[in-house]
């Protein structure tokens, strides 16, 4: 099933690869460069998923998440942290903010994709495939 997923991330790098992998399978990003930006966004078009840097210009990701977590219509939206590896404070932070859970950056194009599948919301996933 192809989702809507906004992705808050201020480095190029990481961007393009998420969003290629992802929309690979078909779903749709949107991106936000800092979580000012990643607010506006998941008010107005309510995605499926989120994706979320923590180490953003403006506010970093523990605040935009707690800020998400405000927003009527995003309130039960998944919030998944891309935390470092070498940061291990970085992921219970993460989830004290309103993450859902997280994904150790940098990623691994062979395991993103069926990391990302267990956020999903649930009850629409179309399983198998793939
Ligand atoms: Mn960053």
């Amino acid at each position: 099933m192809k989702r809507k997923i906004l992705y808050i991330e201020d480095n190029d790098q990481n961007y393009y690869l998420v969003s290629f992998i992802l929309n690979a399978q078909g779903h749709t990003v949107t991106r936000a460069r800092d979580g000012r930006e990643g607010i506006d966004l998941a008010t107005r078009e309510h995605p499926d998923l989120i994706l979320l840097d923590i180490q953003l210009p403006v506010m970093d990701g523990y605040a935009t998440a707690r800020e998400l977590r405000r927003i009527p219509g995003v309130a039960a939206t998944p919030i998944v942290a891309l935390t470092s590896y070498a940061m291990a404070g970085d992921r219970e932070k993460a989830l004290e903010a309103g993450c859902t859970g997280y994904i150790e950056k940098p990623i691994n194009p062979k395991t993103f994709t069926e990391q990302i599948k267990n956020y999903f919301p649930a009850g629409e996933a179309t399983g198998g495939g793939g």
